[in-house]
């Protein structure tokens, strides 16, 4: 089958963001405006967050990963600290515990929806917890009742690296206010986009104020806020970064933001495309979605089933690549990185759900402008390279 001309002439990627003119003027307007960072539209997208997210308070920061140290540091995470993190994420849910001085304690996942598993979670608790990180895993919001039930019972902080599920939804409740905080990334994948960017939201007036000082250096004002009281006097009170989002990302975020909810529409019926061909595909396993969910979608995972017949996930990946089909794994468990094993002790068998999972998943294509022959292009790939020539039979079904 890997002789067959490819499908696509071109790669089509697994993620990519949507730029439209509103957002080239936005920035424009940013660019021609008396602040490039720490000025109004800094606070524009903050409150616009504030909106999408249901939180009281949102923290513009520099990146996902800035927002995630930005957390830690605002909970008071530091030495001698345990925090538990799911195995099945990027390297930055953990490494922003590491950050702090403290210590990640990787726990396993469900492995039918790869979200973190709350028994497991709590099995993992010792006098030195602090908190639990989850992960809204390809745009799935955790377990979150679970969860804080565990959390309540131990005193610890719940943080949500909703990293991936801006725009989603529990039971009604949106991402962004599901936990004590939580925190976003506007990576060019991710659900909007900013270049660079990401956001702490949270409930907690106080945490938020800490957030906001933390991102500035530790000093308790900024420029405009000194310019505007006619003062120059400030505080440095603590150790921070400089971790500012400039005004002229805050003003392309303002524009992707009013796109979100028609984008996560489009992921949605994309998924939906995917489901119908392969729920009952004896090779392809999409993962598990528990209901009350609104998923965001930034990744749609299947398991490539590694039984008797079916191909292994990196005979896949290759093949689909050579097809034109761009795919990607998310993620190699946290604990197996050299850096995890050589500094904390972790090993091979500590998380045997996640482990087991990743040598089976692949992420296929799914990104708001995506086509309708996209999708039948991914869908007839995956049936060639299962030794199915699908081509273009009734068994592919037009996207919605
Ligand atoms: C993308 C991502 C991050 C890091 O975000 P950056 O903006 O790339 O720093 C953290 N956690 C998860 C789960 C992510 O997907």
């Amino acid at each position: 089958m890997d002789d067959q001309p490819p499908i696509r002439p071109s790669l089509l990627p697994y993620g990519r963001q949507s730029i439209d003119a509103a957002d080239v003027e936005a920035v424009v307007a940013a660019l021609q405006s008396a602040w490039l960072t720490t000025g109004p539209a800094v606070e524009r997208f903050e409150a616009a967050l504030c909106r999408h997210t249901g939180a009281a308070h949102a923290v513009a920061v520099s990146n996902g990963t800035a927002a995630l140290h930005t957390a830690m540091a605002a909970l008071g995470v530091g030495p001698g600290d345990e925090v538990i993190v799911p195995a099945m994420t990027f390297a930055a849910t953990a490494n922003a515990v590491v950050y702090c001085g403290g210590t990640p304690v990787f726990a396993d996942v469900e492995p039918d929806s790869l979200l973190l598993d709350p028994i497991d979670a709590a099995r993992r608790i010792t006098p030195r917890t602090r908190g639990i990180i989850a992960v809204d895993y390809a745009g799935q919001p955790a377990d979150y009742a679970a969860l804080r039930a565990v959390a309540d019972r131990h005193g610890l902080f719940l943080a949500a690296d909703a990293c991936h599920a801006l725009g989603g939804s529990l039971d009604g409740r949106p991402v962004g206010s599901l936990a004590d905080v939580s925190t976003f990334s506007f990576h060019p994948v991710k659900p909007i986009a900013t270049g660079e960017g990401g956001a702490v939201t949270t409930a907690d007036e106080q945490l938020a104020r800490r957030a906001r000082i933390f991102r500035n250096h530790g000093i308790t004002s900024d420029h405009r806020s000194r310019e505007t009281a006619g003062a120059h006097r400030y505080e440095m009170v603590s150790l921070g970064f400089n971790y500012r989002l400039s005004d002229i990302q805050c003003a392309l975020g303002c524009s992707q933001l009013e796109k979100l909810p028609r984008w996560v529409e489009r992921r949605q019926a994309i998924a939906a495309a995917y489901d119908e061909a392969l729920s009952t595909d004896p090779v392809y396993r999409p993962l598990a979605v528990r209901a009350g969910c609104r998923h965001a979608y930034h990744l749609y995972v299947v398991r490539c089933l590694a039984h008797a017949t079916g191909p292994e996930r990196d005979r896949v990946f290759a093949s689909l690549r050579r097809q034109g089909i761009g795919t990607n794994v998310h993620y190699p468990p946290v604990h197996l990185h050299p850096y995890y094993r050589a500094t904390f002790g972790t090993a091979p068998g500590l998380c045997p759900h996640a482990e087991r999972a990743y040598e089976e998943i692949l992420s296929l294509p799914i990104f708001p402008g995506m086509a309708d022959g996209d999708i039948r292009d991914v869908l007839r790939g995956l049936a060639r390279v299962a030794g199915r020539e699908a081509g273009d039979s009734a068994a592919v079904p037009a996207a919605a």
